[in-house]
């Protein structure tokens, strides 16, 4: 997957892990709204909870790639627990066969940015945007 440029302070706080920065659509020319500052918490998910993004076009992302691919926030998730936080986002058709919807830019339908899992009722229940994902401004 081809990764953005992740800063090294995505949080504000260490202790409640909320996003320090402006979340945006990566696409190059879009910069749609996704999240404000402190609306998401940093989560981490190992394989067998997230679900399996395919991979965006590095051409229609922003930021070039980087030569050394930084995977600090491989597994991280800005996990936001009601729909309403969002400033602006979209939703893929749900799968079938796992209950996954993929979220996507609302303003020019980039995606998969991350993920919703509709069967989740538990309390890990949540709308999840990959850290790597986003744009951060
Ligand atoms: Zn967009």
């Amino acid at each position: 997957m081809p990764s953005l440029r992740v800063p090294n302070d995505v949080v504000a706080d260490s202790a409640d892990l909320a996003n320090k920065h402006t979340l945006r659509c990566p696409r190059r020319g879009c910069d749609s709204l996704i999240l404000r500052p402190g609306t998401a918490r940093l989560v981490n998910l190992d394989g067998a909870t997230s679900a399996d993004l395919t991979e965006i076009p590095a051409h229609l992302l922003q930021e070039p790639q980087t030569e050394s691919r930084d995977d600090s926030y491989r597994d991280g998730y800005w996990k936001v627990d009601n729909m309403m936080d969002f400033e602006n986002v979209g939703f893929l058709k749900t799968l079938e066969g796992s209950g996954i919807k993929y979220l996507s830019c609302a303003d020019c339908d980039l995606a998969p940015l991350g993920f919703h899992d509709t069967r989740d009722q538990g309390p890990s229940r949540g709308f999840f945007m990959a850290v790597q994902r986003v744009r951060y401004t």
